[in-house]
């Protein structure tokens, strides 16, 4: 048995870490009424700690977070409109050209041989299909992130 009273660490870890001091300590401990009444304080002023109420915000706190984050703009009619005039305009001219350039195009697939036309509609497939699976698991990644946020936004 040792005659030394434990360290306020000692103390410390006798009331939360029993394992962590060795067997001479804790037979100290139930002897010594000093080392005693320093373990019934440290139990009371853990115990306190530990009932303590959580601290928490007096306000809403995703309110002010949302306040503060960028707020996408709406399409205005006017921009909804010039979209689909522009698109129009678009449309218009690739037919117009498509038009002009259609004698053409049957004499350049005349000229080419079949093989060669099906291996560029397999080989577009294919790189079409790599892009699409692509774009489908960022698509799908970017969901997941916007998932796992969703409450605050609520
Ligand atoms: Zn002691």
């Amino acid at each position: 048995m040792i005659t030394v009273h434990l360290t306020e660490t000692e103390i410390q870890l006798y009331v939360d870490e029993r394992q962590m001091i060795s067997d001479e300590q804790k037979a100290h401990v139930e002897i010594c009424t000093k080392c005693q009444a320093k373990t019934k304080n440290y139990a009371l002023l853990f115990q306190s700690i530990h009932d303590a109420p959580k601290p928490t915000f007096d306000f809403d706190l995703s309110v002010l977070i949302l306040e503060h984050l960028p707020q996408t703009q709406s399409e205005t009619l006017v921009d909804k409109w010039m979209k689909y005039v522009v698109l129009g305009i678009i449309g218009i001219i690739s037919l117009i050209l498509l038009y002009l350039i259609t004698p053409y195009l049957w004499a350049i697939f005349a000229t080419i041989s079949p093989l060669l036309i099906c291996t560029i509609i397999v080989c577009t497939a294919g790189i079409s299909m790599f892009l699409f699976t692509g774009m489908y698991h960022h698509y799908q990644q970017k969901i997941k992130v916007l998932n796992t946020t969703a409450p605050l936004q609520q």
